[in-house]
């Protein structure tokens, strides 16, 4: 049987039966005082030309901003669809005008390093340039912004909402957001004056020039390693998996704070010869003091058939990341579990004791294990 996705609807021009889509996919709005200022509007475009593409013959372009490296005709638009080739030009569609906008806790990114505790603003406009078969927010990001509801936030008033919020960080989540690049660098450069840490969540799938130019803006990256081996990326996320593993590389040499997070997906990705080899990557690659989230899945979109991920599973490659010599090993998704706590790893003592995205304790000093002294990795305060 031939599987007819979303995108093929829509390249049939059958997008109007998809035309039911709800503000931020149930993701909620801050309880901000002027509110009426920030009514989303069905199908608001943010027209922005973007520097990342090359023309070709006949008005074609190539867009040189992800590893899929779309050509596209005038009136066409990429595989993320909020991209736009008009008369040989190269737009984004999704510049200020996000359909998700929600503060959240920081633990929620989840980024379990970078100041424990402190909100962050998370926006996300429409489109991705993945169509993972697991995806919780696909009403938004398999949509065009045509199809969503979409807030007027220029990024200016992105970091004054977020000032006046009480966010620390500004994260750019939910679907990918190297599709709304020229938004997020306009806001990083805003925050970054205003002393606001920008944060990408993404599943590291951006091209070395444009993710150059993001590192220059951002305060901490937490990226997706969705699986370790390129059937698993082919065939469940409609990506491959190389140039992800150059993001984490380059992020790393970069020096921005660094976690990863990998989905446990049962019978997909949760083979721990591949985890094991995965974890060794990261420890030679990038280090031990980079931390891991092993994340519980939950049946959704195409992969409702499948159950939740054992538990077992989780802390099974949990103790394989332990033994490989990786400090920070996390199980998300399992509110309560002991592993969703920080421990020191020379003398093992519970620094940040969690429970869901509450810290409940956290016994850091300056950075430093209040016992033995060892330095913690990561962002403790936001003069670091
Ligand atoms: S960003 Fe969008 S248009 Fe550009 S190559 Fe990637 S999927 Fe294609």
């Amino acid at each position: 049987m031939v599987e007819i996705t979303r995108r093929d609807l829509i390249k049939k021009g059958g997008k109007g039966i998809l035309a039911c889509l709800a503000f931020g996919a149930g993701l909620g709005l801050p309880n901000f005082s002027d509110a009426t200022a920030l009514r989303p509007s069905r199908g608001k475009l943010g027209i922005k030309l973007s520097p990342y593409y090359a023309a070709l013959e006949g008005k074609v372009i190539k867009c040189t901003l992800c590893p899929r490296e779309c050509e596209v005709d005038v009136g066409d638009r990429g595989y993320c669809e909020v991209r736009e080739n008009r008369a040989g030009k190269y737009y984004s569609l999704v510049y200020g005008n996000p359909c998700a906008v929600q503060v959240d806790p920081i633990e929620k990114k989840p980024l379990f390093h970078v100041l424990p505790g402190t909100k962050s603003f998370s926006i996300a406009t429409a489109g991705c340039n993945f169509d993972c078969k697991f995806c919780q927010n696909w009403e938004i990001s398999q949509a065009r912004p045509e199809e969503t509801f979409n807030f007027d936030l220029p990024p200016e008033q992105v970091v004054k909402l977020a000032l006046r919020t009480g966010c620390d960080t500004i994260a750019s989540t939910y679907v990918e957001p190297t599709v709304f690049i020229e938004y997020m660098l306009d806001i990083g450069r805003v925050a970054k004056k205003r002393g606001v840490i920008k944060i990408y969540h993404s599943n590291g799938y951006i091209q070395p020039g444009p993710l150059g130019d993001l590192l220059g803006v951002l305060g901490a990256a937490c990226i997706d390693l969705k699986g370790f081996t390129e059937k698993y990326y082919r065939e469940v996320t409609e990506g491959d998996l190389k140039p992800v593993l150059e993001t984490i590389k380059a992020i790393h040499r970069h020096g921005t704070h660094l976690e990863l997070v990998n989905l446990v997906v049962p019978g997909k990705n949760d083979d721990m010869e591949d985890i094991r080899r995965m974890c060794q990557w990261i420890k030679t690659n990038v280090g031990p003091d980079v931390p891991l989230h092993f994340s519980r899945f939950y049946p959704r979109y195409k992969l409702k058939h499948l159950p939740p991920t054992p538990i077992a599973t989780l802390e099974k490659a949990r103790k394989v990341a332990l033994d490989i010599g990786l400090h920070y090993v996390y199980i998300g998704n399992v509110p309560g579990h002991e592993a969703e706590n920080t421990y020191c790893p020379k003398c093992h003592e519970l620094l940040i004791h969690r429970v869901g995205y509450r810290i409940v304790e956290n016994k850091l000093n300056h950075g430093h294990c209040f016992k033995c002294g060892e330095k913690i990795a990561g962002i403790w305060n936001k003069e670091k």
